[in-house]
């Protein structure tokens, strides 16, 4: 889908409201090039293998739906 966040910013992870509900989202614009890299995220993360990440945990966080809730 060619779909926005409101920073214009992919959202890869889980939500951190709905247990088990992963976001792969907000890539419109640049979702082909971005796909590769962020379908590798994707998978480390629901794999939950942190060696795995092709990024590091800031770049994880700044994508992370956690982004748009209030703590
Ligand atoms: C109208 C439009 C214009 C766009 N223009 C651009 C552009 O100019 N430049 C750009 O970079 N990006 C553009 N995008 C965005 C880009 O197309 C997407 O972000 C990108 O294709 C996402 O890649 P993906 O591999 O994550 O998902 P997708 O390309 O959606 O691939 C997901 C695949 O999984 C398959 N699938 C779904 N469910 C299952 C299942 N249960 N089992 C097996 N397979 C399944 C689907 O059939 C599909 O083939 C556009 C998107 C749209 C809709």
């Amino acid at each position: 889908l060619r779909s926005f966040a409101p920073d214009r910013t992919p959202v890869v992870g889980f939500d951190p409201a709905a247990e088990g509900f992963f976001w792969l989202a907000g890539q419109g614009g640049y979702g082909i090039q971005t796909a590769p890299a962020m379908s590798r995220l994707a998978a480390a993360l629901i794999l939950r293998a942190p060696g795995e990440q092709p990024v590091d945990a800031a770049t994880v966080a700044a994508l992370s739906p956690a982004r748009f809730h209030a703590s």
